[in-house]
């Protein structure tokens, strides 16, 4: 597993990625940020910072649920990688979407994203991710990745999801805040730019909300699980289009 947490107004940020028995890896992500000395800790560093810390801790086999042995299996006997729940079809196969060769499926809910904005405009961002199924180990996606799975600054704080070798070449999260800070682009507008011109094949989508207030979502894939509340009451999710 692996979470990364940015607060915007004072760019500081915590990152962890490789641990396997931390029970809610973006607490101790946070804890990077705000009791070590570091931005970043990985693998079994992380895992010692987590002891030192007393973060809830889980015995490996908590992660492991049937569900998951199940697609794991199926990816493995299709050779895919994936990033859902839904199982490859023969109209997959048909025209299949790529990823480093091998066939992968479409939508993501494996993710937690989450970006939030105060009364006065100081703007956060957070994403946790088990990764994608199937995926070498080793692999470190987007969501580790400070500018691309998740960013906040002064303009605003976005989290992302998919496929993660697309969001680290595109440098997503990031590159929402580049073009409101430097073509002076509104939240949903900076958010369609991204995802449209950024993303070459890859299948990805973000939540993203502006030191204005305002929030925002886009992405390139069927769908993406995503809701938003407000101080005002709104409440809201959706999936489609
Ligand atoms: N972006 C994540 C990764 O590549 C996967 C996801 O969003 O479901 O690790």
């Amino acid at each position: 597993m692996e979470a990364s947490i940015m607060d915007g107004t004072k760019r500081r940020c915590g990152v962890v990625s490789g641990v396997s028995t931390v029970k809610n890896p973006i607490s101790l992500a946070r804890l990077v940020m705000e009791k070590s000395p570091h931005s970043y800790l990985g693998f079994s560093g992380a895992e010692e910072f987590a002891r030192e810390q007393g973060v809830e801790i889980e015995e490996n086999e908590y992660f492991i649920t049937p569900d998951n042995v199940g697609m794991l299996k199926l990816a493995k006997e299709s050779n895919t990688i994936m990033f859902d729940y839904r199982i490859p079809t023969a109209e997959n196969e048909k025209s299949p979407l790529k990823m480093n060769g091998l066939p992968m499926s479409a939508y993501a809910p494996e993710t937690v994203g989450c970006v939030v904005v105060d009364s006065e405009g100081r703007c956060a961002a957070a994403t946790s991710t088990g990764g994608l199924m199937n995926k070498m180990s080793g692999r470190i996606g987007d969501s580790s990745i400070i500018g691309a799975g998740t960013y906040a600054c002064e303009v605003c704080g976005v989290s992302c999801t998919g496929e993660g070798e697309a969001i680290i070449r595109g440098t997503l999260a990031r590159e929402v805040a580049a073009v409101m800070e430097y073509k002076g682009f509104g939240l949903q507008e900076a958010v369609d730019f991204v995802i449209k011109h950024r993303l070459d094949e890859g299948q990805a989508g973000l939540i993203a909300v502006s030191s204005k207030g305002e929030v925002a979502y886009g992405y390139n894939c069927n769908g993406m699980f995503r809701g938003v509340a407000t101080q005002d009451g709104l409440k809201e999710v959706g999936i489609w289009k």
